[in-house]
């Protein structure tokens, strides 16, 4: 629970006023915590070197202490001061797609403590293309660890208001800058094994990686939902996401219609034991669902209309008190995979195929 003996007075300032990114900074190398927009969520970010600032990031979100930080950085030559080694891979993911939504995983220098790493020899390193983010890590000249600017297991933030919610009290200061383009968290790739891999899908897909490094595999632990299986990410383990009502997702091979039939009779079912419902829908179908809340999430063949809306969504369910949500599959679209892993947290792996 909140601990009001903690509480402190966070500053809340426009990421685009430089007097607000001067004071940020100043706060990070004094070692506290800023809440700042990158391009995919908010991050929470404190000095990656600085193992008593990285520990404060995992008191303020609740976060457990086995899972490791991403590291931000705004020049490429600091790969090389965090990092072991840089194979020829790397350098090439770099070149293509940074500044951007790629996470790499490479084995870390001593100067990396382990309470950035959760104890890894491995550490993880971004460079964002969101002109705060970027701003930020220059002026401050810290490497930012950041994990998203969530209370542990709720919606990653894709809105200031939402780090408001979850960290106002706790943290220094927030930087706004209104909303994140992409809306889901970065791609993960460790490249410390001999076949590059995906821990955590994410806007960069298996595809554009394969054009650039050749074959690619996904960590198997984040396909399929066996229990016996650890994710390498030691993140994806975890419960997320998840609003407090139940969700289900409702999907058909065949036909749309037949997934809006089903979900209304499930409304219909719930509505009557007395119980609020939400359904989480594509445009095109929103209109067709009986329910008062029905929530429209994007359209389906458009994956970032979907991403960027995805954790405010979920985010919504909870404000309105929703016990029931049911959800389209949200899969036919450049983004499924991603948008999928997330959603199909959200609701604990709950499944209906209707045929
Ligand atoms: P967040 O930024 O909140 O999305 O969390 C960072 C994600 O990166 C978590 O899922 C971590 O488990 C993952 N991560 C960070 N560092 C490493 C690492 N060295 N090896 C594997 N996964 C990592
Ligand atoms: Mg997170």
């Amino acid at each position: 629970m909140f601990d009001n003996t903690n509480y402190i007075n966070t500053i809340i300032s426009s990421g685009n006023d430089d007097k607000a990114i001067e004071r940020a900074s100043e706060i990070l190398r004094q070692g506290g915590l800023v809440a700042f927009p990158t391009e995919t969520v908010y991050g929470l970010g404190a000095d990656a070197l600085n193992e008593d600032a990285s520990a404060k990031i995992y008191a303020a979100k609740g976060r457990p202490s086995d899972n490791p930080l991403i590291v931000h950085i705004a020049d490429t030559k600091a790969v090389y001061e965090l990092a072991e080694s840089v194979p020829e891979k790397a350098v090439m993911l770099m070149e293509a797609f940074w500044p951007g939504p790629l996470t790499i995983i490479l084995n870390k220098k001593k100067i990396v403590p382990d309470g950035t790493t959760g104890g890894l020899d491995t550490v993880a390193i971004r460079m964002p293309s969101h002109p705060v983010a970027m701003k930020l890590i220059k002026e401050s000249g810290v490497y930012i660890a950041a994990p998203s600017a969530n209370t542990s297991g709720r919606p990653s933030p894709t809105l200031a208001e939402h780090v408001i919610e979850d960290m106002n009290g706790r943290i220094d200061m927030i930087l706004d800058g209104g909303a994140v383009g992409i809306g889901i968290e970065s791609t993960i790739v460790d490249l410390t094994g001999e076949t590059p891999t995906i821990l955590r899908p994410g806007y960069i897909t298996k595809k554009m990686l394969e054009e650039i490094i050749g074959d690619v595999s996904i960590d198997r632990a984040i396909i399929e939902p066996d229990p016996n299986l650890r994710p390498k990410a030691p993140g994806m383990k975890y419960t997320h996401y998840a609003p407090k009502g139940e969700v289900t997702i409702v999907e058909s091979e065949q036909n749309d219609k037949k997934v809006i039939d089903k979900i209304n009779s499930l409304i219909a079912e719930k509505a009557a034991q007395g119980f609020k419902t939400a359904v989480i829908a594509t445009k095109d179908n929103a209109p067709y669902y009986n329910c008062d809340n029905v929530l429209i999430v994007g359209e389906a063949d458009k994956g970032v209309t979907i991403s960027a809306n995805l954790y405010a969504i979920l985010r919504k369910c909870d404000t309105i008190g929703a016990e029931y949500i049911y959800s389209e599959a949200l899969n036919q679209n450049e983004l499924g995979g991603a948008i999928m892993n997330r959603l199909l947290k959200a609701a604990g792996h709950r499944v209906i195929k209707v045929h």
